[in-house]
């Protein structure tokens, strides 16, 4: 009874046919179809390197890691704006649940040894923007990838964001460091002390936004930090 009512309720979350190529989707396909899941999209990182693209990562944070490259007026952005801004949080969950079939659950033994300490940070967003979205679309992602790993989020007050800083698009690395300087508060660090944490955003551009939070967080004393999102910018 519950499984048909989830399952009533994403066929009318979802749209019946593919966003990437248009055709109609099948009994257990969701969004994409599986051809499009498996073609349409590049891989930033096909040798699973600890970095897409040679990016020097701070200290602290020992990998960076990407589902599908992000093109501009691409299918991915499509997806993107249909999580962000048009209210259909479930996308974030399947994006998470596919990356944990697809990348995660491959990956994550090479990344981390004990898979029992990993937990999973999305990147907090300000109350005043969740109370406009509804939700928070980096931990929708997480959701969906917990569901397959069986790996815990963090509780939304572990680290919380205390300042709203406005949309950052269009400055330059220097000045979003600058920007989100104090835009994360430690609340919660008992949570985070020897655990393997994975940082969990939408989309990876200049890793400010997920640099600055691996700063916030390394007092507390992780065992180590990760980043992954759905794109690479
Ligand atoms: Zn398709």
């Amino acid at each position: 009874m519950f499984t048909s009512l989830k399952e009533g309720l994403e066929q009318i979350a979802f749209p019946s046919t593919c966003i990437g190529c248009g055709d109609v989707l099948a009994g257990r396909e969701n969004l994409l179809c599986e051809p499009c899941i498996e073609t349409r999209f590049d891989d930033p990182n096909p040798a699973n390197n600890a970095t897409c693209g040679g990016l020097i990562l701070p200290d602290e944070v020992t990998f960076q890691d990407s589902m599908w490259l992000y093109d501009k007026d691409s299918v991915l952005q499509t997806i993107m704006r249909m999580l962000k801004y048009e209210g259909m949080s479930e996308t974030g969950v399947f994006l998470g649940r596919v990356a944990a079939e697809r990348i995660l659950i491959r990956h994550i033994g090479k990344r981390i040894p004990d898979k029992t300490d990993a937990v999973l940070l999305p990147v907090p967003i300000h109350k005043r923007r969740k109370i406009k979205r509804g939700y928070n679309q980096a931990r929708m992602i997480a959701d969906g990838i917990a569901d397959l790993l069986h790996i815990p989020v963090l509780p939304n007050d572990a680290v919380v964001r205390v300042k709203h800083t406005v949309t950052q698009t269009k400055f330059n690395f220097d000045k979003r460091m600058h920007n989100l300087k104090e835009a994360f508060e430690l609340r919660r660090p008992e949570l985070i002390k020897g655990r393997h944490v994975i940082i969990i955003d939408d989309v990876f551009t200049t890793g400010s936004t997920c640099f600055t939070l691996s700063a916030v967080i390394a007092p507390a004393a992780p065992a180590s930090v990760g980043i992954f999102t759905i794109g690479m910018a």
